[in-house]
Formats: C-alpha cells, sequence, structure tokens
C-alpha cells in the first residue's frame, strides 16, 4: 500500500523526513507516534502529494505500487482525515455534500462537481456506517467538533479505500466524541479497513492497532509490535523526558 525507501522531504530550511523508510500493507491497522515536529504530517502529505520529495538515486516511493501517478485520480482513491480538511470545513456546507465531495478530492461540491450514478447511495451507504444520516442536511459550522469529525471519516470512505489515513483524528475532541472516534475507528479496524492512525496521544492507540511506528526528527526511531514499541524506556527516550508506560484491556497510557 505504501512504500517509502530513504525518502526526504524538505520544508523551509529544514529535512522534515530524512532519509525515511517505510512500508506498509493494505489492510494493516498501524500508528505511527512521534512528537510536534517529528515528520508526522510531511509523512501523509507526501502520500497525498502536497509535498515532494527530493530526488535522489536511492528515493523509492510507491503508492498502491505504482510510483506516478495523476494526483486527483491518487487523493480519490486515498481516505484521509486530517486537521487540514477539519480545518476547511467552515462554510455553509451541509453534511450530506461534505460527504459527497470525498468523489472530487474537495471539501464542498462545486458547480463543475458531476454527479455520476451510484454516487448518492454511496454517500447514504458511508453515513450509515457512521450514523451520521440525521446530520445530511445540518449546516458544517452549526456541528460539534465530534459530529464534524464523523463527517468527515464517511467522507474520507467514500470510495471504500483498503486504507484511511488519519492524522490527528481526535485534536480538540472533548472526552465523549473523542470515545466516539475511538469506537468508530475499532469498528472500521475490525471490518478490515486499513488503518495509519498519525498522533501524539498513546490513547489514541486502539486494541485493533498492532504495529507502531515512532518516528522523531524526520526518521523512524522504532518500528514493530505494540508491546515491544510502547515500553517506558523507549518513549521515554523517544520524547526524551521520563514518560510511564501502563497497558490496561488493551489501551496504553503514558504519564
Ligand atoms: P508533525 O506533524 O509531526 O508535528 P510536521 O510534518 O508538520 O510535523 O513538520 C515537520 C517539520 O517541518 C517541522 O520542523 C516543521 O516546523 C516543518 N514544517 C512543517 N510545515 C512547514 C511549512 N509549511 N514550512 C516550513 N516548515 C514546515
Ligand atoms: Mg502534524
Amino acid at each position: 500500500m505504501i512504500h517509502f525507501q530513504n525518502v526526504s522531504v524538505r520544508r523551509g530550511e529544514r529535512l522534515a523526513l530524512n532519509s525515511f523508510s517505510l512500508q506498509v500493507n493494505a489492510g494493516e491497522h498501524v500508528a505511527v507516534l512521534g512528537p510536534n515536529g517529528s515528520g508526522k504530517s510531511t509523512l501523509i502529505k507526501t502520500i497525498t502529494r502536497e509535498c515532494y520529495p527530493l530526488l535522489r538515486p536511492e528515493t523509492r516511493l510507491e503508492i498502491m505500487g505504482q510510483g506516478s501517478w495523476n494526483i486527483f485520480e491518487l487523493r480519490s482513491h486515498i481516505g484521509l482525515v486530517s486537521n487540514d480538511l477539519m480545518a476547511q470545513c467552515t462554510r455553509d456546507i451541509t453534511g450530506r455534500e461534505l460527504v459527497l465531495s470525498g468523489f472530487f478530492g474537495s471539501i464542498g461540491v462545486w458547480p463543475n462537481n458531476q454527479n455520476q450514478p451510484g454516487m448518492e447511495a454511496a454517500v447514504q451507504t458511508a453515513m450509515e456506517r457512521l450514523e451520521v444520516t440525521h446530520l445530511a442536511d445540518r449546516w458544517l459550522d452549526e456541528l460539534s467538533s465530534g459530529e464534524a469529525r464523523r463527517l468527515l471519516i464517511a467522507r474520507a470512505l467514500i470510495h471504500n479505500p483498503e486504507t484511511l489515513l488519519l492524522d490527528e483524528p481526535t485534536t480538540s475532541l472533548d472526552l465523549t466524541a473523542l470515545h466516539e472516534v475511538r469506537q468508530y475507528m475499532r469498528v472500521l479496524a475490525q471490518e478490515g479497513v486499513g488503518l495509519v492512525l498519525i498522533t501524539h496521544h498513546l490513547d489514541d492507540i486502539i486494541p485493533e492497532i498492532d504495529r507502531v511506528v515512532l518516528i522523531r526528527e524526520g526518521q523512524v526511531f522504532a518500528d514493530g509490535p505494540k508491546e515491544e514499541v510502547l515500553t517506558s524506556d523507549r518513549l521515554s527516550s523517544m520524547f526524551r523526558v521520563p514518560v510511564q508506560v501502563v497497558e490496561r484491556s488493551g489501551f496504553y497510557h503514558a504519564w
């Protein structure tokens, strides 16, 4: 699904990804954990081609087995939930329009977007999956952040992607919404949808996620089974502060 080998991406003066290598197979449930500024969003943006790698002979970058893509086609294949997309959800867009616009790789439907047969049915199915059909005719700026986040996840599912990319999907949610979003991630994972969950909160790592990649300063710091990676020692050296990790009923907590 995702194959990065020695990928370097410059942002401003710095290398946000520095000879970064990662392979994720379709259907895997992976968390990518790292401090702020470690390159997590750059990783996602390199997948969606908002950022481009430096051209180096040793660099290889393939998404779904393909090295070059028409970016609109690529974006329509990828189920993405991010705070950049969330931030665009402020205008007068209805819940249904938001979900439908996943077909066009946009936020909100524009006059040049052509509805094809089957799209409305797909919107209905995606909205039923996230239990947001009652929000179809509501304006986005009138919704709670949890409701808007669920609609954004429904939008990302519109093409039935094999893998969802979630960049900090629980940012700014209250406890109830946090719990709901984690529950929906669990259900989707159990249904076989692959997840690449980017986060800096250990608590987001739902029990269905079995592999954890730690990133620091644009490089992979650790990659392996959750039980081996999420230890107090490893996280303390990654975050460079003393961290205590506990596991309870499949969830991990740190303080
Ligand atoms: P994370 O998502 O892990 O917090 P990012 O991938 O957003 O990290 O950022 C990685 C590095 O790239 C950081 O040092 C950040 O300051 C830098 N960076 C991010 N966006 C930009 C930008 N638009 N211009 C310049 N530097 C940026
Ligand atoms: Mg980020």
